[in-house]
């Protein structure tokens, strides 16, 4: 009994210590302001107690709330009808658990995850504080409710009366504000092609509202269990929620990719490099062989142009979409899971992917809300800030098409549905793949009738590559050659993990390995595109500027109406971010004549086919 009102006691001396301002605010502005925030930093740092406060908050939350409680009691200043209503809430904690590392030991602690949100219901009034009476006799009965299934008095607690049923009364009882909210794992965290695994939230009272799909979140609250019941059976399954106490945004580590000072060196080195450019391009899938203007755009849209605010409040792209329209079975697909892994935060989905965001964002009732509205982020909204890869485009759905206009072009995704009204953010530059109208190109029809998206979608794309698969002698055994080379490489590696290899083996995959190894490590190219992407920002010079004038008032010319890619201001657009990205490469702040020659070559090899001949 004394260590408890010594807690109670250390819990005082911090508040009034602490949270004076906070708590006055709350006595002064109630109901209005009435949650109290403690910083779990500052509690680890404010000495001896501190330090034994800040480990029960995590080991024994339900109690600690319960300590701070009685000591807000204590503190005179708030009366006793609010200590009851006052949300205690802990943020900056310092130790993210990994969504995939949440076990039942964490059952009833304080935990933080780290995220992306992929769902979220409206905001729904849920009972907490259930009051029945008895229509014989009059007794009342009050049950608190926890989360999920609701509980109901067996039978009228009176022992002359001994009714079977009670009758909620609605008014009397007490409600708080509710949402469900699932987080899923950071693309950035997950190492080839894992699987994001998420975590079910609920959020109450003044939390709700707060969070849209898409946002980069930090969440802090306590794990709780349910139970699951199938048909009314109770099993001894239980399913895990976090009971939210407070949602942070990230830190600048958790987001992006780390850089010391010895990568800064390393960095900088390369980018001095004279065959900088080649060794990118030949570091981007390095097992396919060939298709280097593809690789060579690819890289450009890794390292992206400039987005840009501009006075009048409208805001310019920075992002480079790209499309790659081809016969099946040329590596189009290899291509885009190459990217998302190379990509700081790449997405993988494909168009007829079965999710039920698909592209861009819905709002259904599922399951998930249990009849409420759920509005879910699709693969364009997870990848804000990163690359979107979208296969097998030309199979999505009519909505994700139409809704795709805002989100290349606005980055974007509104969405309005019954009691839904959100706009996302789709900040992401998009690689897509697809095939031809009839699965492959016809060698009789115009290729340009080929494609088939709409010019409204084809001219939002900044490039697009059509890639044909005709046989030819040379290029066909150059690829037989690669794939062979790609298998051998790959085959010896997984022996050399077994045992030592012979000497000859030894010499073979030495040999070998050159044509299929990437000459920067995909690490060392993420840190390089990340860096670059932080602190370059390139500005066109008068040259630059005048080559692209030039080749966009040509193109202007040329341009064929009956092409399926109008030759419109977009494109002039998409040179200049083209421009950025190539000074980008080398770290340079301005767009030279280089750059815009490169541009030139690059989208001309694109608007040969699609645009005019
Ligand atoms: P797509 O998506 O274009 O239909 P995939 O990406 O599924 O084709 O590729 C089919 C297979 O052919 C893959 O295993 C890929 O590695 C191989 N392949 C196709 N073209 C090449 C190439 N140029 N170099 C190496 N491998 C290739
Ligand atoms: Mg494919």
């Amino acid at each position: 009994m004394e260590g408890v009102t010594d807690v109670v006691g250390e819990w005082v001396t911090f508040l009034s210590r602490y949270c004076r301002r906070q708590l006055a605010e709350i006595e002064r502005e109630f109901p209005f302001r009435r949650s109290l925030y403690i910083d779990y930093q500052v509690l680890q740092a404010s000495g001896k107690s501190g330090l034994r406060l800040a480990d029960e908050v995590i080991d024994r939350p339900g109690k600690a709330i319960g300590d701070i409680r009685d000591a807000l009691r204590q503190l005179t200043a708030i009366g006793e009808d609010r200590v009851g209503a006052i949300n205690v809430r802990v943020h900056a904690i310092d130790r993210i658990t990994a969504i995939r590392d949440i076990r039942s030991f964490h059952i009833g602690r304080f935990v933080s995850v780290s995220g992306i949100i992929r769902k979220t219901t409206e905001v729904r009034p849920r009972i907490i504080e259930a009051v029945f009476a008895c229509p014989g006799c009059g007794t009342t009965v009050t049950l608190r409710q926890g989360y999920g299934q609701f509980e109901e008095p067996e039978n009228c607690p009176n022992p002359e009366c001994n009714r079977r049923k009670l009758k909620l009364l609605p008014v009397k009882s007490r409600f708080v504000d509710s949402q469900k909210i699932r987080i899923q794992e950071s693309p950035e965290g997950l190492r080839g092609g894992e699987r994001p695994q998420t975590l079910d939230v609920e959020a109450t009272d003044d939390l709700t509202g707060m969070i849209a799909p898409g946002d980069r979140v930090v969440l802090n609250g306590i794990l709780r269990s349910k139970q699951r019941v199938t048909y009314g059976t109770k099993s001894t399954l239980f399913d895990i929620y976090l009971d939210l106490s407070s949602a942070e945004s990230p830190e600048r580590e958790f987001e992006e990719v780390n850089i010391s000072e010895e990568d800064e060196a390393a960095i900088l080195a390369l980018s001095r490099d004279p065959d900088l450019y080649e060794r990118i391009t030949g570091s981007i899938a390095p097992s396919i062989y060939g298709n280097l203007e593809v690789k060579e755009a690819i890289a450009m849209q890794l390292f992206g142009g400039v987005a840009k605010d501009l006075p009048d409040g409208s805001r310019l792209r920075g992002d480079i979409h790209m499309l790659l329209v081809g016969d099946p079975g040329i590596a189009k697909s290899q291509m885009l899971r190459y990217v998302v892994q190379l990509s700081p935060r790449g997405v993988y989905t494909s168009g007829k992917s079965s999710t039920s965001a698909g592209l861009t964002a819905t709002a259904v009732k599922d399951d998930f809300g249990d009849g409420s509205w759920t509005l879910e982020a699709g693969a364009l909204v997870i990848a804000d800030m990163g690359i979107a890869a979208v296969d097998e485009m030309d199979k999505m759905a009519k909505d994700d098409r139409s809704a795709l206009h805002e989100a290349m072009e606005q980055q974007t995704v509104s969405v309005a549905k019954a009691g839904i009204t959100a706009t996302l953010r789709s900040r992401c530059a998009l690689l897509g793949a697809a095939n031809p109208k009839l699965g492959r190109f016809d060698a009789f029809v115009p290729i340009a009738e080929q494609i088939n998206m709409p010019p409204s979608l084809l001219s939002r794309f900044d490039l697009i590559f059509v890639m044909t698969d005709t046989p030819n002698q040379g290029r066909d055994t150059a690829i037989a050659e690669h794939i062979i080379k790609a298998h051998r490489v790959g085959e010896l590696i997984m022996r050399s993990s077994a045992g030592p290899l012979s000497d000859e083996h030894t010499r073979l995959l030495a040999a070998e390995s050159v044509a299929v190894e990437p000459p920067i490590a995909p690490d060392m190219l993420r840190k390089y595109v990340a860096y670059a992407k932080r602190n370059v920002t390139p500005l066109i010079t008068d040259d630059a500027r005048e080559m692209l004038i030039a080749y966009y008032l040509r193109l202007r010319t040329l341009a064929d109406e009956n092409k399926p890619v109008p030759v419109t201001a977009r494109q002039l657009e998409a040179l200049i971010r083209l421009g950025e990205a190539s000074a980008r490469i080398r770290l340079s702040e301005t767009v030279e004549r280089t750059d815009a020659e490169r541009v030139i070559r690059i989208v001309d090899t694109c608007l040969r086919q699609v645009a005019y001949d």
